[in-house]
């Protein structure tokens, strides 16, 4: 994936002219080192930057408008290092358009206790500072994050280095075009909705094409660039005896090939991020994109399948926010049960299309016929999943408003072997248990689909969530279902009175 942490966010710290010229210098000086300390963590993905502290509801505006307009920045952090009346902030947070965080640290950790004196409490004044701030905020029902303890301590700059993330995510979401090679499988409900509005929310283009757009390309691809993307396959996998030079199913990798190099450039000439198929509408393509699709998704683009653009939209965000972390993220399905009560799991995969950055071992490049489709048999990549902390992330359109689901797993190792499963796939525990896990996925009307990601928690697709005002519901170990039944109707009221709230 292209590097997208060259980006900054700036640090932005609130006072005001009470107390002095001496005062302000000092409360300069601490952000100064407080940004220092940050960038020298190396928990950051990007850089900090320094701003002068603001000491009037003009010299608050201009920042906020400086920010909307660079766009570089890609959000701020604000610190209340004394107090900072707070009526001073309003026009610049409701100019403000980026994200933003309250980072409720003060510059010392430890109270000076032999020597603190009026000019020590004058100066270091976080405490109440901050719960002004934090008030008119409040008042104005922004969605903004708020992390509290010492900017030393390491969970603090953890938080600091996910929220980050998760504005290089919305960063991402803004200019975000997805490619629909075909439209949605015909009568499928839950893969449908409001494209205009998703661009309003999320800044999404999507865009639909006949799959002969793309035949276009895929014709344009020379024999020479299929053998080299070849080479690199036997270097990169296990490729199966029946797939190699000279062999019965050798043309239908190259086929893959083909459509790999040609989807490639059709994304880069176009600009797109993430792109969906649909094994309905194939017409001048032998194959479904299998393969294809799997090593676009390795290479970071967001992929759905059978026309679900929500679902390749969120996992392109995630692969974004979660560059350079330990741990994968694919396109995926709860796709069938054990429910043996003794040790129940959900076995995960696809027809073909999951993202080799989840496996756990060297993939294997194998080709089978598909039984649905009527189409070549396609070649595809065959592993089982990485296992650990994991979640299914997914969004849906509830008809006013976008609501996205997370619901956290443990990614295990399979109970037996699956030697005759043709596909990739992932086995996990659904929480809190799958009974109530599911019934809850189920009540919420989370897709089959989602954005399946070893990477991230879901504190980060809240904060996303938060970023795009939309609905935001979890389930977890701590899920009780007739409470997360009450949080569904409750949501429904907040979401009737959310704009009429806002400043
Ligand atoms: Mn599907």
């Amino acid at each position: 994936m292209e590097d997208l942490m060259n980006k900054e966010v700036w640090f932005v710290t609130g006072s005001q002219h009470l107390y002095g010229s001496e005062t302000l210098e000092q409360v300069d000086k601490d952000s100064s080192t407080i940004v220092a300390g940050l960038n020298g963590s190396g928990k950051l993905p990007i850089k900090v930057v320094f701003k002068p502290v603001v000491k009037t509801p003009e010299e608050i505006l201009d920042i906020c408008v400086d920010a909307n307009s660079e766009k570089n920045c890609i959000g701020i952090i604000t610190w209340m290092h004394t107090f900072s009346p707070a009526k001073m902030w309003i026009a610049g947070l409701r100019a403000l358009q980026k994200p933003y965080m309250h980072l409720h640290t003060q510059f010392n950790r430890d109270l000076p206790w032999s020597e603190i004196d009026m000019d020590y409490m004058n100066t270091h004044q976080s405490a109440h500072g901050g719960r002004e701030y934090g008030f008119i905020n409040a008042r104005m029902r922004k969605n903004r994050k708020v992390v509290v303890g010492h900017w030393k301590d390491a969970k603090v700059q953890d938080q600091v280095a996910a929220w980050c993330r998760t504005a290089i995510g919305w960063d991402e979401s803004k200019h975000l075009k997805v490619a629909r090679f075909g439209d949605n499988m015909r009568n499928v409900a839950v893969t449908e909705g409001d494209k205009v509005e998703a661009q309003i929310k999320f800044g999404w283009e999507i865009h639909a094409y006949g799959v002969g757009d793309l035949v276009e390309y895929v014709e344009k691809v020379s024999d020479a660039e299929v053998d080299a993307l070849y080479a690199e396959y036997e270097k990169l996998y296990a490729v199966a005896d029946d797939c190699k030079p000279g062999q019965k199913y050798h043309e239908n990798v190259r086929v893959q090939a083909r459509y790999e190099i040609a989807m490639k450039r059709f994304m880069k000439d176009g600009g797109f991020g993430a792109f969906t198929t649909n094994f309905e509408n194939l017409t001048g393509l032998a194959q479904l994109p299998g393969l294809a699709s799997q090593r676009l998704m390795e290479a970071g683009y967001g992929f759905g399948a059978e026309g679900d653009w929500k679902q390749a939209a969120l996992l392109r965000i995630i692969k974004v926010m979660s560059q350079g972390l330990k741990g994968g993220s694919s396109f995926m399905e709860d796709y069938t049960y054990h429910m043996n009560p003794a040790n129940e799991g959900v076995l995960g995969s696809h027809m073909l299309e999951v993202c080799p950055t989840i496996a756990a071992k060297k993939p294997r490049l194998e080709v089978h016929p598909l039984g649905i489709g009527g189409k070549d048999a396609p070649a595809r990549l065959v592993f089982e999943s990485a296992t650990g902390d994991a979640m299914n992330v997914t969004l849906i359109d509830m008809g006013n408003r976008f609501r996205i689901i997370v619901n956290t797993l443990d990614v295990i190792e399979p109970l037996a072997q699956l030697p005759k499963l043709p596909v990739a796939s992932a086995f996990w525990k659904t929480h809190p248990n799958l009974a109530d896990g599911a019934a809850a996925w189920i009540y919420a009307g989370g897709t089959h689909h989602s954005a399946f990601t070893l990477a991230l928690t879901p504190d980060y697709i809240e904060t996303f969530a938060e970023l795009a005002d939309v609905e935001f519901v979890i389930i977890d170990k701590e899920t009780k279902v007739s409470e997360f039944k009450k949080e569904l109707r409750w949501n429904d009221v907040y979401y009737l009175l959310n704009g009429s709230l806002k400043a």
